[in-house]
């Protein structure tokens, strides 16, 4: 049995208070409402450690947006692996399309950041994704592929207990064009495919493959109920309380 993760990106939102109030609610919410699947938060560094103290007695797990691959050093503006353990912040998204499209993250350099925070004993979310133009190009498998084989170099068997995988087709990112349960699915597919012709069937049938591409309320069950989608990455739907709460409650009533 895979983990179900439900996990919100609140990108550059939200005031200290305002992430304060959201994560209080959930947390009181959590405690409430039976669960199995893994409810997870990426806010802004700067509330980390805030947030990782309100849900202290919870099931609530915080992770970084991003992180650098250095351990320290003259490297201004960056935070490291080692940082994030040593206030409690055990994971980080890596990879995530607006890393690499407006911030020109590569594979090289995201490779990079996977392996420091695998070394550190940090969970990893990488995630992947083609472009409109790729799509229509018929190039999702080929992009997909290298997205996996680059970002992932290196990385042995034995650490990908500690990875999770997201694809979020870049098209579908805050633009309210979601992937239909049907193309997220071939995706999801052909990304487990590719774990089984690299790492074999029990890091293919264990790691959680998560959707991400303007998730919201309307649509997550018809995701979900799909067989290799485990969970969603969800930016724009996770910044209302009400809305995560909800999608969290569908997922797991659908799965
Ligand atoms: C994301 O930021 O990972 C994301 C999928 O955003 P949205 O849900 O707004 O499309």
């Amino acid at each position: 049995m895979r983990k179900i993760i439900i996990a919100g990106n609140w990108k550059m939102n939200k005031t200290l208070q305002e992430a304060k109030d959201f994560l209080q609610k959930l947390s009181n919410w959590e405690k409430d409402f039976a669960h199995q699947c893994v409810i997870a938060i990426y806010p802004s560094n700067v509330f980390l450690n805030v947030a990782l103290g309100i849900v202290k007695n919870n099931a609530v797990q915080i992770g970084a947006q991003n992180v650098y691959f250095e351990k320290s050093g003259a490297f201004t503006g960056e935070i490291s692996p080692e940082m994030l353990s040593s206030i409690g912040c055990n994971s980080s998204l890596v990879g995530h399309s607006e890393r690499r499209h407006i911030f020109g993250e590569d594979d090289e350099l995201l490779n990079k950041k996977v392996k420091a925070l695998l070394n550190n004993q940090q969970e990893v979310t990488f995630c992947i994704g083609e472009t409109e133009l790729q799509r229509e190009n018929d190039e999702t498998e080929k992009v997909l592929e290298h997205q996996l084989k680059f970002g992932l170099k290196d990385v042995p068997a034995t650490e990908m207990r500690k990875v999770v995988l997201a694809y979020e087709p870049v098209w579908a990112i805050g633009t309210g064009k979601t992937a239909t349960p049907a193309i997220a699915q071939e995706a999801h597919l052909f990304i487990r495919n590719w774990l089984q012709e690299n790492y074999g069937e029990v890091v293919a049938d264990k790691i959680s493959i998560l959707y991400g591409g303007s998730v919201k309320v309307a649509n997550i069950e018809a995701l979900i109920v799909q067989p290799d989608i485990d969970g969603a990455l969800i930016g724009g739907a996770s910044l209302k309380v009400e809305d995560f709460t909800e999608i969290i409650f569908l997922a797991e009533k659908n799965k």
